[in-house]
């Protein structure tokens, strides 16, 4: 089997932030400097991937030599592949990636099924994770389909339409006084019970969402776009893609990393302003585009690194835009 032996023993973490290096404890989300934590030992992908390809599913199974999960662990919902739509903007070609089609509507599933099939495979029983939004709907649904117990910490004041989707699936929803950092604060409590599923501190969840990169180089007949635009707060899709881009270009699949493009709202652009060297803005009028608006993002250095190693920049975009 190609599969690399994944498990309990075979996990280690790098802490983004400095020089330490930890193996998997259940409990242990961050460093001891507070720094996120990055996994080590994942593999590239081999040079004849392009040829085992031609003769798989259409799954994201079909990338599994660069999964840190056993194929056989892998929990599904039959997550498929998506479509590009190719659109014409201000006279230029573009095209677009349909990622709405996913089971729960966002690239979150992506993430949700590294991260929980890798609960399952190292015994975990119920997690806590703090999303009001496409992350904790996503977590939800696969830690269903695993029959692993799950509470997704909110904002009191989360729209109804979220919530209502994240308990459909059967988690318990737990309700916060306060902002999104006090949801996570509670959250980041309950985890010194409960195995801390978190989309944004769990190294897992980005090499789910680094699948993207995959599947745009195979649809683009094994070559990187120029350059890719995606919206940002927390960066697990932006973050993730560069995880996929680089590791093709370790692999020598590619010839460089596409410049990526990170799009905050103005509203809310703390990473275009540690990129830009700027002090963060004043909170003013909350943005419209609340699937984005993270004031305090803890990967943010990894973000500015990524978007800087790539040649690519960082651009806000009004509400009315
Ligand atoms: C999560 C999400 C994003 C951004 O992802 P981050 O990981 O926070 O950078 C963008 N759009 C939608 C709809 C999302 O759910
Ligand atoms: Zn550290």
């Amino acid at each position: 089997m190609p599969y690399r032996a994944a498990g309990p023993t075979a996990t280690s973490f790098a802490c983004a932030s400095c020089p330490t290096e930890y193996s998997e404890v259940p409990g242990r989300w961050r460093c001891d400097c507070g720094g996120p934590l990055d996994l080590l030992n994942v593999p590239l992908p081999p040079e004849d991937l392009p040829k085992r390809l031609s003769e798989r599913e259409w799954s994201w199974l079909r990338y599994r030599e660069v999964l840190p999960i056993q194929a056989m662990a892998a929990v599904r919902l039959g997550e498929n592949c998506t479509p590009m739509v190719q659109l014409e903007l201000d006279d230029r070609e573009i095209l677009v990636k349909q990622e709405q089609i996913a089971s729960t509507g966002s690239f979150k599933d992506r993430g949700a099924f590294v991260l929980v099939s890798h609960a399952r495979e190292i015994g975990i029983a119920s997690l806590v994770e703090d999303s009001s939004g496409n992350a904790g709907a996503a977590i939800a649904a696969y830690c269903a389909r695993a029959g692993i117990g799950c509470d997704i910490y909110v904002p009191d004041a989360t729209g109804s339409a979220k919530t209502r989707q994240i308990e459909t699936y059967g988690a318990d929803v737990v309700r916060i006084d306060g902002h999104r950092e006090d949801t996570a604060a509670a959250a980041m409590l309950a985890a010194e019970r409960v195995w801390y599923g978190s989309h944004v501190w769990n190294p897992f969840f980005f090499h789910g969402t680094k699948l993207l990169a995959y599947e745009i180089w195979e649809q683009l007949g094994f070559r990187a776009p120029d350059t890719l635009v995606l919206p940002t707060g927390n960066g697990t899709l932006l973050l993730g893609a560069h995880i996929g881009f680089s590791e093709l270009l370790a692999a020598a699949l590619i010839s460089a990393l596409p410049k990526i493009v990170g799009v905050q709202a103005a509203r809310c652009c703390p990473v275009v302003c540690a990129f830009d060297g700027t002090p963060p803005r004043p909170a003013g009028a909350k943005t419209i585009a609340s699937g984005i608006a993270v004031a305090k993002p803890a990967r943010e250095r990894q973000m500015v690194r990524a978007v800087r190693e790539s040649g690519g920049s960082f651009v806000t975009v009004e509400d009315s835009d």
